[in-house]
């Protein structure tokens, strides 16, 4: 085995080895040994590769020197792993050269968006579907029956309202998504904002008969963020203890401050959203704040919930460096808690 060769996949940044023309394998570098095996030097490269995708790729370079691809399959020990192998002749043509290229957060990045792209679809077209049902029905059926055709339009106008407020939603969540890495630098009052969400979410509580308790205690409390948007924050969980929540009567709302917040070791602000509803089986409280997850989607969508709240709280809070936490016990209530550093961002961590 040659030293020079060695020396030179040690200093590639990938997983890297090396077959000559009789079918061992030369030369390996730390990182593929790790990937595929100790001690695969003078291995003949088939049992060592062991993936057909790879082995036909080696064999097609070896044949005719033209490079080629091939994705190799592994494992971490965490998750399943993507490489993509690049299988390419070295110069000299005594040796061809396999990288190996970690392509998972690709592959995972692409899933996502297109499960994504397929919940949206999914999401609009059943009040789309309710919609042209009914203009089928007003332009048929219904055609002389001022009675039907007065429900029907209500019913449109709901369908139509859930459509807009889903794109407002998805609209929002791509705002604040876009943001999230550029810190805010407003002053704000913590104390005025959630005065100013329960003022204008009154009129909600009233109809579910739901009355609010504050307990905001003083000082009032300033700290650094971005107004609207924890208006937003606010507005989603009061709003989701109202819905959700109604049968307990009650949504509590209170802040607490702590000179070092234990989970973020800094000064921070806490603020509990409380509800004494149904609450939330133990088993969603993991995947609440990913898009369109609902803990129960029949009625949720009965109650006209989108599905994107919470992922909009969590980003919003992710931007302000914040933490959420969900307590929940079923037939008790829910307990959300926002929890938000209160001081200015040093200079080292802007940075
Ligand atoms: P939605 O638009 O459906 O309300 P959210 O993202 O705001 O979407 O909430 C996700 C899900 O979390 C809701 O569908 C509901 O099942 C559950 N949820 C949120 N808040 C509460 C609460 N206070 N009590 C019970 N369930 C809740």
């Amino acid at each position: 085995m040659s030293k020079a060769l060695s020396d030179t996949l040690a200093a590639v940044p990938l997983p890297a080895l090396m077959i000559d023309g009789t079918e061992r394998i030369v030369a390996a570098n730390a990182a593929v040994r790790v990937l595929i095996g100790q001690g695969i030097e003078g291995r003949n490269y088939v049992t060592m590769l062991r993936q057909p995708a790879v082995i036909d790729a080696v064999e097609a370079v070896l044949r005719d020197s033209r490079p080629r691809e091939a994705q190799y399959l592994a494992n971490d020990g965490v998750q399943d792993t993507t490489f993509q192998v690049t299988v390419r002749v070295v110069a000299d043509h005594k040796a061809i050269m396999l990288c190996f290229l970690d392509v998972t957060h690709v592959e995972q990045a692409g899933q996502m968006r297109r499960d994504f792209v397929a919940n949206v679809s999914h999401e609009l077209r059943t009040p789309l579907t309710a919609l042209m049902g009914f203009i089928e029905t007003l332009r048929g059926p219904a055609r002389d029956d001022a009675a039907a055709r007065d429900r029907f339009l209500d019913i449109m106008e709901g369908e139509a309202g859930r459509m807009n407020r889903l794109v407002g939603d998805l609209l929002s969540l791509s705002r604040v998504e876009g943001d999230e890495r550029v810190r805010p630098r407003d002053t704000v009052n913590l104390t005025d904002i959630l005065s100013s969400v329960l003022r204008t979410l009154t009129p909600l509580a009233d109809e579910a008969g739901v009355t609010f308790d504050q307990a905001f205690g003083a000082p009032s409390v300033d700290m650094v963020g971005d107004a609207d948007q924890l208006m937003q924050v606010f507005t989603n969980l009061i709003e989701n203890a109202i819905k959700y929540g109604a049968s307990g009567g009650r949504v509590t709302v209170q802040i607490d401050r702590a000179r070092r917040d234990p989970a973020l070791r800094v000064p921070g602000v806490r603020v509990h959203v409380i509800d004494y509803g149904a609450g939330i089986d133990s088993i969603h409280l993991p995947r609440l704040t990913e898009r369109f997850y609902r803990a129960d989607s029949h009625r949720n969508r009965a109650l006209g919930g989108t599905g994107l709240g919470l992922a909009i709280v969590k980003h919003i809070i992710n931007r302000h460096r914040g933490r959420l936490r969900i307590d929940s016990t079923l037939g008790q209530g829910t307990q959300f808690t926002v929890i938000l550093p209160v001081q200015a961002p040093t200079q080292t961590d802007a940075g």
